[in-house]
């Protein structure tokens, strides 16, 4: 029997999707016949399709923007820049294909010529999360099919909406219609993706949990590629500076944009103690004039609700847990309408919690902790498995050069929100942050594997050393 989904808008509680989770095989089936036709294309065929698809989304730009903001909750605003992102995407992803995978022709023997092409791996399959529903897949998607891959598009089961909006878009440009696939479906459709034979391999996107579980079950297939996007416990880092209502800014875009459900948002501000009761009263300030509201209520919020209640509930919970093993909250975390999963910004300080948990809790919760020394500092935000990014705000040059030759992240910034970075870099983690793949300028890298050929138009050859002279006189009259 066909399972039947269904999407919520957080901020109401309304039905915004109903559908049916996607048949596997059959789209696998579908994808795996399409793909040679689009391998085949010339590559300025494939941009040309790619490049129309970014005049497609600006024709529906504000109807995907009110979409995303309806199902993930976020405000309007915010859908924005992640439909903005959603189009930069495809120039960067142009240059990213000639300038990583493109061809190079290398000195040879003989006259012979020697290159290195790239070519795609066939069938790729794109697992989503719900937090950036259109831009963490998208940056997947569009280098895939720009290297020559068909696609399927697993979108996240609680963002089903906005995924089928996508591949609309992607068909309405030309896309083939069996180049790119949407595979409705929950963890055990993405299950079935990641064990078909026949797809080539997952472009993943979401927490740690699921991408080591699918990190396990490709142990026995090298022959596929697995590049994982996962979470982070992020440390933003205060030290001296005289800016501190600027600092205290930094430090609110890094804990509360979204809501906090960001890969790279701050989850622990560790801060000079001689400077900590002046900086966290002017954060909580701050934190105490967000507004959290309806996508799009009047005035305009900062940050809307979280996915859904039961994620509202588990925040909930591990800011009492924080709270009964040592934390000494600064600001609670309060539900701000019944029944729905708008959460107030929670900042709560653990510095005398005997054991933090290194968990992704993946909502507007910062937590603090306390230290004397700068090198304390280092090592209290390396004190994670995670290391996707890490920010430093105040400190001399020196400090900050300190900071980043030894702090463990992907992203390592200075005086700048821990998240927001731009998909013209390459973007991962370390630690269970990722698996030594990252994404976006770098996607290009894993959606191709070269192809080393020594090529000449005429056979020619010789060998010079180990053989027998010539018999002459056995040669014929
Ligand atoms: P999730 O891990 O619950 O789900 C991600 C996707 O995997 C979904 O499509 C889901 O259906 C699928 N899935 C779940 N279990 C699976 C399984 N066993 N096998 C195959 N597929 C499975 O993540 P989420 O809650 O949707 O997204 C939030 C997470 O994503 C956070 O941890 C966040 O930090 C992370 N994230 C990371 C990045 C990055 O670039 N590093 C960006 C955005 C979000």
């Amino acid at each position: 029997m066909v399972a039947s989904l269904t999407s919520h808008e957080p901020a109401t509680g309304v039905l915004l999707w109903q559908g049916e989770a996607g048949d596997v095989d059959m789209e696998v089936a579908r994808a795996r016949t399409a793909w040679p036709k689009w391998a085949a294309q010339p590559i300025a065929y494939r941009i040309e399709t790619l490049r129309r698809f970014v005049n497609v989304v600006r024709r529906n730009e504000e109807a995907l923007a009110d979409l995303i903001a309806r199902e993930t909750g976020k405000p309007l605003w915010d859908a924005r820049v992640e439909v903005s992102a959603v189009m930069t995407k495809v120039d960067v992803s142009v240059a990213a294909y000639s300038e990583r995978t493109g061809q190079r022709r290398l000195e040879a023997n003989l006259g012979a010529r020697q290159s290195v092409r790239h070519k795609p791996h066939g069938v790729m399959a794109v697992l989503g999360p719900y937090n950036l529903p259109a831009q963490m897949p998208n940056g997947h998607i569009l280098p895939a099919l720009l290297a020559g891959n068909a696609v399927l598009f697993k979108p996240s089961e609680k963002t089903p909406a906005v995924g089928e909006m996508l591949v609309k878009l992607y068909h309405e440009a030309g896309v083939p219609q069996d180049a790119v696939r949407l595979v409705q479906g929950g963890p055990d459709v993405g299950k079935a993706l990641t064990a078909h034979p026949d797809v080539g391999g997952i472009l993943f996107t979401g927490s740690a949990q699921t991408g080591i579980a699918i990190n396990r079950q490709f142990a026995a297939q090298p022959s596929k590629i697995l590049a994982l996007e996962m979470g982070g416990n992020n440390p933003i880092v205060l030290w001296d500076t005289p800016e501190i209502s600027a600092a205290a800014t930094i430090i609110i875009q890094s804990a509360f944009l979204s809501g906090g459900q960001h890969c790279t948002a701050a989850s622990r501000l560790i801060v000079k103690d001689s400077l900590a009761d002046r900086a966290i009263a002017e954060v909580k300030k701050l934190a105490d004039r967000l507004i959290v509201d309806h996508p799009h209520a009047s005035p305009t919020p900062y940050m809307g609700p979280v996915i859904d209640n039961p994620t509202a509930d588990g925040l909930t919970e591990s800011f009492l847990y924080l709270m009964s093993n040592g934390g000494r909250p600064i600001k609670h975390m309060v539900r701000t309408q019944p029944g729905l999963p708008f959460l107030s910004p929670a900042i709560i300080d653990v510095t005398a919690m005997k054991e933090r948990p290194d968990v992704e809790l993946f909502g507007p919760l910062l937590q603090v902790v306390r230290v004397a020394e700068f090198g304390d500092a280092i090592a209290e935000a390396n004190n994670s498995r995670y290391g996707l990014s890490a920010s430093l705000i105040g400190g001399t040059p020196e400090q900050y050069n300190q900071f980043w030759s030894n702090v463990r992240a992907g992203v390592v910034n200075w005086n700048r929100p821990t998240n927001g970075a731009t998909s013209a870099a390459p973007f991962g983690g370390v630690g269970i942050s990722g698996n030594h793949r990252p994404s976006a300028y770098y996607a290009a890298d894993y959606c191709a594997y070269p192809v080393v050929s020594a090529e000449i138009e005429t056979p020619r050859a010789s060998i010079g050393v180990g053989l027998k002279d010539i018999d002459v006189t056995a040669m014929g009259d």
